[in-house]
């Protein structure tokens, strides 16, 4: 049996993270003086994209919620339907969103890798080296017929002409981190197939129950790995660190020796493994850790 990388956050885990307790084991200045002279690993979950306008459906206060998983997305057209309006509605959101000052510090800070379990592409956006979308990016699309990969705007466009006045209809609805709506009444959305053989459109992202393909994940490991002979740190910003996707790469990091240090508003589950852990928000303090990185290399 295979279990898959992601699977739904348990109702525990939302309400530890939702309690508003402050788990901090250190301070801001001691987690940049850890992270301002060495090589770096930068782990950012939807906690990054927050100042952004993307709300963090898993951080404190947000509301317990429970994303379509593969296996209900490929149940049949009817799922289809109902995961294409919602996203089809989140996407003119999400696609309006602009990088913050968290994803323009990241880009200087230039780390030896950048994974990233956002699918925003707010990190691509400002030119990021480095980088892994770890759960592929909500802008590209894949037909599960082909594997034929297209542009997220050209389906956005064919959506919208296949189902006038559906976007003006729902003007109110909350969009999540993976582009996703609040919405019951998807009947009668019309979600046309791959053009090339007609087979199911899916967005390439990596859903709940769907594991992370394997080269990439071999990829994140080895940067992890390379930080021990390094000196480096594995840094973990705005990620409850939920599913085993990114928390496998904390535990791998302190099997080899390697310092990690979370940024996150909330416990996240790998509180007990970090060197140090913050309650702070990522932009602030990002942008502390990039002015850190400057000075040092200019002493
Ligand atoms: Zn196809």
């Amino acid at each position: 049996m295979t279990v898959a990388d992601r699977l739904p956050p348990t109702t525990a885990t939302v309400a530890a993270a939702a309690a508003g307790v402050d788990t901090s084991t250190g301070t801001t200045a001691e987690a940049v003086a850890l992270l301002a002279d060495r090589p770096l690993v930068v782990l950012t979950g939807a906690g990054l994209s927050t100042d952004s306008g993307i709300p963090d459906y898993r951080g404190p206060g947000s509301p317990a919620r429970t994303p379509m998983t593969y296996q209900e997305f490929v149940s049949g057209p009817l799922a289809q339907q109902r995961y294409w309006a919602r996203s089809h509605l989140g996407w003119g959101r999400m696609r309006r969103a602009e990088p913050n000052a968290g994803h323009r510090a990241l880009a200087r800070i230039a780390p030896e890798l950048l994974i990233t379990q956002n699918v925003d592409g707010l990190h691509e956006r400002v030119g990021t080296p480095r980088l892994v979308a770890l759960h592929g990016r909500i802008a590209d699309v894949v037909c599960l017929g082909c594997r034929r990969t297209t542009g997220r705007t050209a389906l956005h466009a064919r959506l919208a002409a296949a189902n006038p006045g559906f976007t003006e209809r729902h003007a109110e609805v909350t969009v999540n981190p993976d582009g996703d709506v609040d919405l019951e009444d998807t009947a009668g959305f019309v979600v046309p197939g791959c053009e090339s053989c007609g087979g199911v459109l899916k967005p390439d992202v990596v859903f709940f129950g769907e594991n992370v393909p394997a080269a990439r994940v071999e990829r994140c490991y080895a940067a992890v790995e390379r930080l021990a002979d390094a000196g480096g740190a594995l840094l973990a910003a705005g990620s409850s660190l939920t599913v085993m996707s990114g928390l496998r790469f904390v535990r791998r990091a302190v099997r080899c020796g390697v310092a990690v240090v979370i940024v996150n508003r909330g416990a996240t589950r790998g509180d007990p493994l970090a060197t140090v852990k913050l309650e702070a928000g990522c932009s602030e303090f990002l942008t502390a850790l990039d002015s850190a990185r400057l000075d040092a290399r200019a002493s």
